[in-house]
């Protein structure tokens, strides 16, 4: 992480540069008022670039014509990307997408064996401009939305096992991200929110 991780971007609107690029169906998703979000949920795409992410976040997978998505993008070179608006309510966690925003990093992780029992351990690092980036953005929508007050990794909040592909006598994560190479203290020096971590499970998603 060399001297990145001494560098402080708080006061770093200005340094915001997001690319709209919304989906087709983002005004068909849910609204929501800005003062309800209170949680920000970490991703990683597990895909190898941002244009296969765009291909999944596109497909339609529900009755109301949306489909899975996060609301951010930050592809490894730090290029932000904003696909489902802020007052919507985008599918990226079960059971947080109400008062949460998603951002995904994209990171191979496990691609393209998600559930094979010899390839749970992501190897893929996060690049410092992604980090920055995503740091910049934090800041961002801190200032944004008075009640984001928690962060936390996409697998705190979903820790369900499937059967692994190959074996199913043995048990694989169904979310690993953003996974063990994803540096949280970086990000935790640089933020003003408070990481819900592994005390996700007793995390009152209703308390605002
Ligand atoms: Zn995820």
């Amino acid at each position: 992480m060399g001297n990145f991780a001494k560098i402080t971007f708080f006061s770093s609107t200005s340094g915001v540069n997001l690319i709209q690029h919304k989906l087709a169906y983002d005004k068909q998703l849910t609204q929501r008022a800005l003062f309800n979000i209170d949680l920000l949920v970490i991703h990683c795409t597990e895909l190898p670039d941002l244009m296969m992410a765009r291909n999944y976040g596109e497909k339609i997978l529900y009755q109301s014509g949306t489909g899975n998505s996060g609301h951010f993008y930050i592809d490894r070179n730090g290029h932000t990307e904003q696909w489902i608006s802020l007052d919507r309510v985008a599918h990226h966690v079960q059971g947080y997408n109400q008062n949460s925003i998603g951002i995904e990093l994209v990171n191979q992780g496990r691609y393209p064996h998600w559930y094979h029992s010899d390839h749970q351990l992501p190897t893929e690092s996060y690049p410092d401009p992604q980090i920055k980036a995503l740091i910049i953005l934090i800041n961002h929508l801190t200032e944004q939305l008075p009640h984001l007050k928690h962060i936390v990794g996409h697998a705190d909040l979903d820790r369900r096992s499937i059967p692994a592909e190959n074996d199913e006598s043995v048990s694989v994560a169904r979310k690993i991200d953003p996974g063990p190479l994803f540096p949280w203290q970086t990000v935790m020096q640089n933020t003003r929110l408070i990481n819900i971590g592994s005390h996700a499970k007793n995390y009152d998603k209703s308390a605002k």
